[in-house]
């Protein structure tokens, strides 16, 4: 077997908003997913939440342990760990597997080696979530963008499902 000494791999950092939690991960991570679970959605405030998953060996934090809290989930047991500062989410610990920990992929300064192909609880997603729609910018506010009218997604919905039905 060969030994490995942990600091020969490289390693990609990260921070909460603040910047009082820090934290390194071994390159690459295992892999990374979106999480669609409502749980995921509150704890992130977001329609969906991205992660990278690695083995609780190949990840440290290096600065603010203290600033870090810690919260479990009644029903599932898992641990969502969040810097009580500014109250970015850290950590998430599934109960299911407990040597790998999950760390939110936007808190990465860099590439992680892993993109998040995988989707879990995808029944959970949301009529909301932006779904790679074709966008426009709107008038007179600039920088922003908005999806097209209803009127012509209607009919692009209905010129579809009358080439569908007619495929079939
Ligand atoms: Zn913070």
């Amino acid at each position: 077997m060969k030994s490995r000494k942990l600091t020969s791999s490289p390693v990609v950092t990260g921070q909460c908003l603040c910047g009082a939690v820090q934290f390194e991960m071994e390159y690459p991570a295992f892999w990374a997913w979106h999480d669609h679970s409502r749980a995921s959605r509150l704890a992130h405030g977001a329609v969906y939440a991205t992660y990278v998953g690695t083995w609780r060996k190949r990840f440290r934090i290096t600065a603010g342990e203290r600033e870090i809290n810690r919260f479990q989930e009644k029903e599932t047991g898992a641990v969502r760990s969040f810097c009580r500062r500014c109250g970015t989410p850290l950590i998430y610990e599934r109960t299911r597997s407990r040597h790998m920990i999950n760390i939110p992929r936007a808190l990465f300064q860099s590439r992680t080696g892993r993109q998040p192909i995988y989707h879990i609880a995808i029944e959970e997603m949301q009529d909301w979530a932006h779904a790679g729609e074709p966008l426009v910018p709107l008038k007179g506010y600039p920088g922003v963008f908005c999806r097209r009218s209803k009127k012509k997604r209607r009919i692009e919905a209905r010129l579809s499902a009358s080439i569908r039905s007619r495929c079939s």
